[in-house]
Protein backbone atom coordinates (compact mmCIF):
# COMPACT_ATOMS: atom_id res chain seq x y z
CA UNK A 1 0.00 0.00 0.00
CA UNK A 2 1.31 3.33 -0.89
CA UNK A 3 0.38 6.57 0.94
CA UNK A 4 1.07 10.35 0.90
CA UNK A 5 3.41 11.93 3.20
CA UNK A 6 3.11 15.26 4.84
CA UNK A 7 5.41 16.64 7.44
CA UNK A 8 4.57 19.48 10.36
CA UNK A 9 7.67 21.32 11.81
CA UNK A 10 5.65 22.68 14.99
CA UNK A 11 5.40 22.70 18.80
CA UNK A 12 4.29 19.44 21.36
CA UNK A 13 1.17 20.27 22.96
CA UNK A 14 1.44 17.48 25.91
CA UNK A 15 -2.53 18.29 25.97
CA UNK A 16 -2.90 16.77 22.47
CA UNK A 17 -5.40 19.37 21.20
CA UNK A 18 -3.54 21.68 19.07
CA UNK A 19 0.31 21.58 17.74
CA UNK A 20 2.09 18.63 16.52
CA UNK A 21 -0.60 16.77 18.38
CA UNK A 22 -3.43 17.92 16.54
CA UNK A 23 -1.48 18.07 12.79
CA UNK A 24 -1.13 14.24 13.41
CA UNK A 25 -3.85 13.29 14.35
CA UNK A 26 -5.50 15.51 11.23
CA UNK A 27 -3.12 13.78 8.93
CA UNK A 28 -4.20 10.59 9.78
CA UNK A 29 -8.07 11.21 9.57
CA UNK A 30 -7.08 12.15 6.34
CA UNK A 31 -5.15 9.08 5.73
CA UNK A 32 -2.02 11.24 4.79
CA UNK A 33 1.25 9.66 6.79
CA UNK A 34 2.38 12.28 8.81
CA UNK A 35 6.18 13.06 9.95
CA UNK A 36 7.13 15.58 12.40
CA UNK A 37 10.06 17.62 13.52
CA UNK A 38 9.49 19.48 17.04
CA UNK A 39 10.41 22.73 17.59
CA UNK A 40 9.38 23.15 21.22
CA UNK A 41 7.92 21.36 23.85
CA UNK A 42 5.19 22.51 25.68
CA UNK A 43 3.93 21.77 28.91
CA UNK A 44 -0.06 22.67 28.48
CA UNK A 45 -3.66 21.53 29.09
CA UNK A 46 -7.20 23.10 28.21
CA UNK A 47 -6.61 25.45 31.06
CA UNK A 48 -3.53 26.97 29.09
CA UNK A 49 0.39 26.73 28.61
CA UNK A 50 2.32 26.30 31.55
CA UNK A 51 5.82 26.15 30.09
CA UNK A 52 7.50 26.28 26.83
CA UNK A 53 11.03 24.41 26.44
CA UNK A 54 12.47 24.84 22.90
CA UNK A 55 14.13 22.20 20.95
CA UNK A 56 18.03 23.06 20.14
CA UNK A 57 18.41 24.58 17.14
CA UNK A 58 20.18 21.48 15.77
CA UNK A 59 17.71 19.19 17.04
CA UNK A 60 14.84 20.88 14.65
CA UNK A 61 17.63 20.45 11.93
CA UNK A 62 18.19 16.88 11.94
CA UNK A 63 14.74 16.04 12.39
CA UNK A 64 13.52 17.89 8.97
CA UNK A 65 16.47 16.63 7.24
CA UNK A 66 15.86 12.81 8.47
CA UNK A 67 12.48 13.01 7.58
CA UNK A 68 13.73 14.99 3.64
CA UNK A 69 16.40 12.61 3.33
CA UNK A 70 14.41 9.52 3.68
CA UNK A 71 10.85 10.23 2.39
CA UNK A 72 9.15 12.06 -0.85
CA UNK A 73 6.81 14.75 1.55
CA UNK A 74 4.37 15.83 -0.79
CA UNK A 75 3.41 18.98 1.80
CA UNK A 76 4.98 20.50 4.45
CA UNK A 77 3.44 22.78 7.54
CA UNK A 78 5.01 24.98 9.67
CA UNK A 79 3.07 25.53 13.24
CA UNK A 80 4.73 27.19 16.56
CA UNK A 81 8.40 28.02 15.19
CA UNK A 82 9.34 30.04 18.71
CA UNK A 83 12.51 32.01 17.68
CA UNK A 84 14.51 33.62 15.08
CA UNK A 85 17.10 30.99 14.89
CA UNK A 86 14.55 28.13 14.35
CA UNK A 87 12.90 30.17 11.52
CA UNK A 88 16.55 30.97 9.69
CA UNK A 89 17.41 27.14 10.20
CA UNK A 90 14.07 26.12 8.59
CA UNK A 91 14.46 28.29 5.79
CA UNK A 92 17.50 27.85 4.66
CA UNK A 93 17.28 23.90 5.07
CA UNK A 94 14.17 24.16 3.25
CA UNK A 95 15.70 25.53 0.47
CA UNK A 96 18.58 23.23 0.17
CA UNK A 97 15.51 20.91 -1.48
CA UNK A 98 13.53 20.30 -4.19
CA UNK A 99 10.29 22.97 -3.12
CA UNK A 100 7.65 21.09 -1.23
CA UNK A 101 4.25 23.37 -1.07
CA UNK A 102 4.36 24.70 2.54
CA UNK A 103 2.05 25.78 4.40
CA UNK A 104 2.35 28.29 6.95
CA UNK A 105 0.52 28.56 10.04
CA UNK A 106 1.90 31.61 11.93
CA UNK A 107 1.32 30.76 15.08
CA UNK A 108 1.92 33.85 17.71
CA UNK A 109 -0.09 33.31 20.70
CA UNK A 110 -2.16 31.11 22.86
CA UNK A 111 -5.53 31.44 23.61
CA UNK A 112 -4.33 31.81 27.13
CA UNK A 113 -1.98 34.71 26.29
CA UNK A 114 1.37 32.86 26.34
CA UNK A 115 3.59 33.60 23.72
CA UNK A 116 4.56 30.93 21.15
CA UNK A 117 6.83 33.08 19.35
CA UNK A 118 9.21 35.26 20.28
CA UNK A 119 8.43 38.95 19.22
CA UNK A 120 11.76 39.76 18.11
CA UNK A 121 10.90 36.73 15.61
CA UNK A 122 7.82 38.12 13.59
CA UNK A 123 10.55 40.41 11.33
CA UNK A 124 12.32 36.65 10.42
CA UNK A 125 9.05 35.18 9.57
CA UNK A 126 8.74 38.07 7.54
CA UNK A 127 11.37 38.05 5.42
CA UNK A 128 12.46 34.43 5.48
CA UNK A 129 9.63 32.17 5.62
CA UNK A 130 6.54 33.80 4.13
CA UNK A 131 8.48 34.54 0.61
CA UNK A 132 8.50 30.86 0.54
CA UNK A 133 4.89 30.33 1.37
CA UNK A 134 2.53 27.92 -0.75
CA UNK A 135 0.08 29.30 1.43
CA UNK A 136 -0.23 31.39 4.90
CA UNK A 137 -2.87 31.21 7.13
CA UNK A 138 -3.37 34.22 9.74
CA UNK A 139 -5.97 34.95 11.99
CA UNK A 140 -7.13 38.38 12.11
CA UNK A 141 -4.56 38.82 15.05
CA UNK A 142 -1.72 37.33 13.77
CA UNK A 143 -2.48 39.23 9.97
CA UNK A 144 -2.20 42.70 12.12
CA UNK A 145 0.68 41.65 13.69
CA UNK A 146 2.32 41.39 9.96
CA UNK A 147 0.77 43.94 8.41
CA UNK A 148 0.46 46.59 11.35
CA UNK A 149 -2.97 47.19 10.25
CA UNK A 150 -5.61 47.52 12.47
CA UNK A 151 -8.00 44.94 10.61
CA UNK A 152 -11.70 45.42 11.48
CA UNK A 153 -13.97 46.05 8.09
CA UNK A 154 -14.14 43.70 5.06
CA UNK A 155 -12.23 46.17 2.71
CA UNK A 156 -9.40 45.81 5.78
CA UNK A 157 -9.06 42.15 5.43
CA UNK A 158 -8.64 42.17 1.94
CA UNK A 159 -6.22 45.15 2.06
CA UNK A 160 -4.32 43.06 4.45
CA UNK A 161 -4.29 39.77 2.36
CA UNK A 162 -2.54 41.63 -0.70
CA UNK A 163 0.01 43.14 1.88
CA UNK A 164 0.85 39.73 2.71
CA UNK A 165 1.10 38.30 -1.00
CA UNK A 166 3.49 41.13 -1.60
CA UNK A 167 5.81 39.96 1.70
CA UNK A 168 6.39 37.01 -1.45
CA UNK A 169 3.43 33.91 0.15
CA UNK A 170 1.95 32.81 -3.14
CA UNK A 171 -1.52 32.61 -0.92
CA UNK A 172 -3.29 33.69 2.01
CA UNK A 173 -6.58 32.47 3.66
CA UNK A 174 -7.54 34.88 6.38
CA UNK A 175 -9.59 33.03 8.78
CA UNK A 176 -12.23 35.01 10.74
CA UNK A 177 -12.97 33.40 13.69
CA UNK A 178 -11.61 36.08 15.84
CA UNK A 179 -14.41 38.71 14.47
CA UNK A 180 -16.54 39.56 16.28
CA UNK A 181 -19.44 38.26 14.56
CA UNK A 182 -21.88 35.57 16.13
CA UNK A 183 -24.21 34.75 12.91
CA UNK A 184 -21.10 33.24 10.48
CA UNK A 185 -17.07 32.41 10.53
CA UNK A 186 -16.00 34.10 7.13
CA UNK A 187 -13.04 33.28 5.70
CA UNK A 188 -10.94 35.09 2.57
CA UNK A 189 -9.04 33.54 0.21
CA UNK A 190 -6.48 35.67 -2.17
CA UNK A 191 -3.72 34.11 -4.23
CA UNK A 192 -1.02 36.48 -6.18
CA UNK A 193 -2.72 35.54 -9.84
CA UNK A 194 -5.56 37.60 -8.80
CA UNK A 195 -7.74 35.02 -7.68
CA UNK A 196 -9.87 35.61 -4.39
CA UNK A 197 -13.32 33.83 -2.78
CA UNK A 198 -14.86 33.86 0.66
CA UNK A 199 -16.55 31.19 2.08
CA UNK A 200 -18.46 31.44 5.10
CA UNK A 201 -20.35 28.43 7.36
CA UNK A 202 -22.48 29.24 10.17
CA UNK A 203 -21.39 30.36 13.59
CA UNK A 204 -20.67 27.49 16.42
CA UNK A 205 -20.87 28.55 19.89
CA UNK A 206 -19.05 26.85 21.98
CA UNK A 207 -15.44 27.54 23.92
CA UNK A 208 -14.31 23.98 23.13
CA UNK A 209 -12.10 25.07 20.42
CA UNK A 210 -8.37 24.59 21.21
CA UNK A 211 -6.46 23.67 18.67
CA UNK A 212 -8.46 25.16 15.76
CA UNK A 213 -5.69 26.56 14.04
CA UNK A 214 -3.32 23.94 13.74
CA UNK A 215 -6.17 21.63 12.65
CA UNK A 216 -7.04 23.99 9.83
CA UNK A 217 -3.57 24.37 8.88
CA UNK A 218 -2.99 20.36 8.86
CA UNK A 219 -6.20 19.70 6.88
CA UNK A 220 -5.09 21.84 4.34
CA UNK A 221 -1.78 20.19 4.41
CA UNK A 222 -3.33 17.05 4.22
CA UNK A 223 -5.32 17.91 1.19
CA UNK A 224 -2.38 19.53 -0.45
CA UNK A 225 -0.62 16.35 -0.10
CA UNK A 226 -3.41 14.54 -1.58
CA UNK A 227 -2.93 16.12 -4.53
CA UNK A 228 -6.07 18.75 -4.51
CA UNK A 229 -5.54 21.91 -5.88
CA UNK A 230 -5.00 24.81 -3.57
CA UNK A 231 -8.24 26.45 -3.84
CA UNK A 232 -9.99 23.00 -3.53
CA UNK A 233 -7.85 22.20 0.01
CA UNK A 234 -8.78 25.40 1.24
CA UNK A 235 -12.53 24.90 0.65
CA UNK A 236 -12.03 21.37 2.03
CA UNK A 237 -10.00 22.49 4.86
CA UNK A 238 -12.64 24.34 5.57
CA UNK A 239 -15.53 21.64 5.85
CA UNK A 240 -13.08 19.76 7.59
CA UNK A 241 -12.71 22.01 10.98
CA UNK A 242 -16.33 23.41 10.54
CA UNK A 243 -17.15 19.42 11.25
CA UNK A 244 -14.36 19.20 13.87
CA UNK A 245 -15.49 22.38 15.62
CA UNK A 246 -19.38 21.24 15.59
CA UNK A 247 -18.15 17.89 17.06
CA UNK A 248 -15.19 19.35 19.52
CA UNK A 249 -14.86 17.47 22.94
CA UNK A 250 -15.73 18.32 25.89
CA UNK A 251 -12.82 17.19 28.05
CA UNK A 252 -10.45 19.01 30.58
CA UNK A 253 -11.76 21.50 32.75
CA UNK A 254 -10.77 24.81 30.24
CA UNK A 255 -11.05 25.22 26.32
CA UNK A 256 -11.79 21.38 25.21
CA UNK A 257 -10.40 20.26 21.70
CA UNK A 258 -11.95 20.98 18.15
CA UNK A 259 -12.57 16.90 17.07
CA UNK A 260 -9.72 15.48 14.96
CA UNK A 261 -11.94 12.31 14.06
CA UNK A 262 -15.04 14.44 12.99
N1 LIG B 1 0.20 25.02 21.57
C1 LIG B 1 0.83 24.77 20.45
C2 LIG B 1 2.04 23.91 20.47
C3 LIG B 1 0.35 25.34 19.26
O1 LIG B 1 0.98 25.13 18.12
C4 LIG B 1 -0.82 26.15 19.30
C5 LIG B 1 -1.43 26.73 18.14
O2 LIG B 1 -1.13 27.07 17.19
C6 LIG B 1 -1.42 26.40 20.50
C7 LIG B 1 -0.89 25.80 21.62
C8 LIG B 1 -2.58 27.32 20.62
O3 LIG B 1 -3.77 26.70 20.52
P1 LIG B 1 -5.09 27.50 20.90
O4 LIG B 1 -4.79 28.94 20.79
O5 LIG B 1 -6.05 27.03 19.88
O6 LIG B 1 -5.45 27.08 22.27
Amino acid sequence: MTVKVALTIAGSDSGGGAGIQADLKTFQELGVFGTSALTAITAQNTQGVHGVYPVPVEGVVAQVRAVLDDFEVKACKTGMLFSTEIIMAIASLLEEYPPIPLVIDPVMIAKGGQSLLLQEAVQAMKENLIPIATIITPNIPEAEVLTGMKIVTDEDIQEAAQIIIELGARAVIMKGGHRNDVLEAKDYYADCEGQSFTMTTPWVQTKDTHGTGCTFAAALTGFIAKGYSLSDAVAEAKQFIQAAIEDSLRIGSGHGPTNHWA
